[in-house]
C-alpha cells in the first residue's frame, strides 16, 4: 500500500502500528503489504476496534498492537498481538470482506486464480493485463475516473463518472 496511505493509518492510530520497532516484535517496519484497495476496509476496521481496544488495554493493562498487515492468498490478513476474542472476531469480519473487494481499486470483486490469487473487480479481464496493473499496484477502473482510493469521497466520484462514461 502507499506510504501517503500507511501515514495515515499510523498518524489516527500511533501505538498501534510500531513502524520503527524491532522485527523480531513487529512485521510492520515492512509496511501493509498489499494493493491500495483495502485502505478503506482497513479505516474502517480500526475505528470500529477502537473501543474494543481501549476496553481490552484498561482491563488487561496490556498494549494492543498490529504485527503484520499484509495479503495471503488473496486475502487481507491483519496479525495482531495482545488481543482478546472479541477484537479477532472483528478482525475476522474484515478479513472475509476483503475477499469481496478489488485490492487495487476496493471496489466489489471476485477472488481470481491466475499464477497469483487476488480478488480484483471486473475492470481486469485479462491475466496479462492482470498481473501488469498488479504490478503497478493499479486498477484500470481508478484511472478511468482519476481518483484514487483513500481520496475522500473517491467511491461516490469513480461510481458517479463510471455512470457518466456510459
Ligand atoms: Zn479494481
Amino acid at each position: 500500500m502507499r506510504l501517503e496511505l500507511e501515514r495515515k493509518l499510523i498518524e489516527r492510530w500511533p501505538t498501534w502500528f510500531d513502524v520503527n520497532g524491532s522485527l523480531q516484535q513487529t512485521l510492520m517496519p515492512f509496511g501493509c503489504e498489499h494493493g491500495d484497495g483495502w485502505f478503506n476496509l482497513l479505516w474502517r476496521l480500526c475505528e470500529d476496534l477502537e473501543p474494543l481496544v481501549a476496553k481490552y488495554e484498561k482491563q488487561t493493562g496490556h498494549r494492543f498492537q498490529v504485527v503484520q498487515v499484509k495479503e495471503k492468498f488473496g486475502g487481507l490478513r491483519f496479525y495482531v498481538a495482545n488481543a482478546n476474542d472479541v477484537i479477532r472476531q472483528r478482525i475476522e469480519l474484515a478479513e472475509l470482506e476483503s475477499l469481496k473487494s478489488c485490492e487495487l481499486c476496493g471496489k466489489p470483486g471476485r477472488r481470481r486464480i491466475d499464477g497469483w490469487i487476488n480478488v480484483l473487480c471486473d475492470e481486469m479481464p485479462t491475466e496479462e493485463q492482470h498481473l501488469a496493473q498488479r504490478r503497478r499496484n493499479e486498477c484500470p477502473q481508478l484511472r478511468r475516473s482519476g481518483t484514487k482510493p483513500g481520496d475522500s469521497g473517491s467511491a461516490q466520484t469513480a461510481s458517479v463518472n463510471r455512470a457518466d462514461a456510459i
